[in-house]
């Protein structure tokens, strides 16, 4: 294995090389960890099949291969001092095949893990104890006799959602089943592969955390930001004082220290929660799932933080002391998905940036997609301002202009 990284921005390795970053996967969130490595001074490399991809096309080095291609992947570690990943669905062993010769943070077990909702729930369990939070009651559902069992044992679990096991991102993957028969034909539906079928909660809301652990263990983690679905995409992200009740707050950022330090993790870790009815006060916390990458409700932090989840990113694996964040600015986040390229009789359009972009405080974040597509991540609009009551006004507005559908703002 890789020793520990200690590598410098702007500095040359004995073999005269410049200190260069290297991601696998090509997406937005592989574009914004290009942008602050470079801002820090670093060379960056992305692995990614397709010509046209949102890092790629920003990066010094594209290399255009399957991630897990034995060459690819050769002259990526050829490339580069240490390594990441930008999504979680890259196969594990390619980061195991890097790790034989480079730094690669996270690393493939833990990515593993987070791949796999069969193996990620039990961690969550095996922690339990510790980060003081279970997730939703669930079975699994491998084989035909596990359906069996379930529709006969486990009533309990019905309303459910049945998901994948792995390969689910944006609510794919799911299917919502109310009876044992519909549970019997959506894992039909899905190909009777490896599923677990989690009871449907009585979701208050749901906020999610983000950690960001060094190779000496070293923990920084952001305050807990409220996020909004729609369609089980994420549309709305609210990142203020208060956006989660303190005592919640706490504790779901605790969890998500635990839950990170559980897995011995390097990088940056997103942990997603539910906020479920349970009489209390301010209800009752249930850990969803972990990213391990920053996440699409961290990008608040890009305008509204002294430090970026992707700067957290870029410090953790490269061995750089990681910076407490501190967030300046309330802030909402507004995903921009495909449909905003097209007006309501289908015809494509260009979203009305003249007028969005007159809003004080909006932040535009484009990912260079050429095409827009239904349901597609195409870029998102974060607004500051100097007080929550301002963001939303600001965030109501902006919402208005580009036709996003009936968001809850509150
Ligand atoms: P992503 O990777 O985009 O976060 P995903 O496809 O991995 O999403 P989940 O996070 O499991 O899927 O679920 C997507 C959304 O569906 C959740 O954010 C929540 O709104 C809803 N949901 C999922 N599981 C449950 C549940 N057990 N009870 C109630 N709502 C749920
Ligand atoms: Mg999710």
């Amino acid at each position: 294995m890789a020793a520990r990284p200690l590598i410098y921005p702007g500095s040359v390795d004995a073999a005269g090389r410049p200190a260069t970053l290297g991601v696998l996967g090509g997406g937005q969130l592989g574009r914004m960890f290009v942008h602050a490595a470079q801002r820090l001074g670093y060379l960056t490399a992305v692995l990614e099949p397709d010509a046209q991809s949102p890092a790629g096309l920003v990066s010094h080095h594209h290399i255009q291969t399957a991630y897990d291609d034995p060459a690819g992947l050769a002259q990526l570690a050829g490339l580069c001092q240490a390594i990441t990943t930008e999504f979680e669905n890259v196969p594990a062993q390619a980061l195991q095949t890097l790790a034989h010769t480079r730094p690669v943070a996270p690393g493939a077990a833990v990515v593993g893990i987070a791949q796999n909702r069969i193996e990620e729930k039990a961690h969550f369990t095996a922690c339990a104890d510790v980060s003081g939070v279970t997730c939703a009651p669930y079975a699994v559902i491998e084989t035909p006799a596990h359906l069996q069992a379930v529709c006969t044992e486990r009533p309990d679990l019905l309303p459910g959602i049945l998901k994948t096991a792995r390969l689910g991102y944006d609510g794919k993957g799911q299917v919502r089943v109310q009876t044992a028969d519909a549970l019997a034909a959506a894992w039909a539906e899905l190909g009777g592969v490896a599923c677990v079928l989690e009871k449907m909660l009585p979701l208050t809301a749901e906020c999610s955390v983000l950690v960001a652990r060094g190779w000496d263990g070293q923990v920084v983690v952001f305050a807990p930001q409220r996020n909004v679905h729609v369609d089980g995409i994420l549309a709305l992200t609210h990142a203020y004082e208060g956006a989660v009740p303190p005592p919640l707050a706490a504790r779901a950022a605790a969890a998500a220290v635990a839950i990170a330090q559980h897995l011995d993790y390097v990088g940056v870790l997103c942990v997603e929660f539910f906020v479920v009815d349970d009489g209390s006060a301010h209800g009752g916390l249930v850990v969803n799932e972990m990213a391990p990458r920053p996440h699409n409700s961290g990008h608040y932090t890009l305008d509204a933080c002294s430090a970026s989840q992707f700067d957290l990113q870029v410090h953790a694996m490269t061995g750089l002391p990681l910076p407490q964040p501190r967030q300046h600015s309330p802030a909402i986040m507004l995903n921009l998905l495909g449909e905003v390229w097209f007006d309501a009789s289908g015809q494509p359009q260009e979203p009305d940036w003249q007028a969005v972009l007159r809003l004080p405080g909006t932040h535009l974040h484009l990912y260079g997609k050429a095409q827009a597509r239904p349901g597609r991540k195409m870029g998102h609009l974060t607004i500051t301002g100097p007080d929550v009551a301002n963001v939303k006004a600001v965030a109501r507005r902006a919402a208005e202009l580009l036709n996003l559908p009936g968001l809850d703002f509150m």
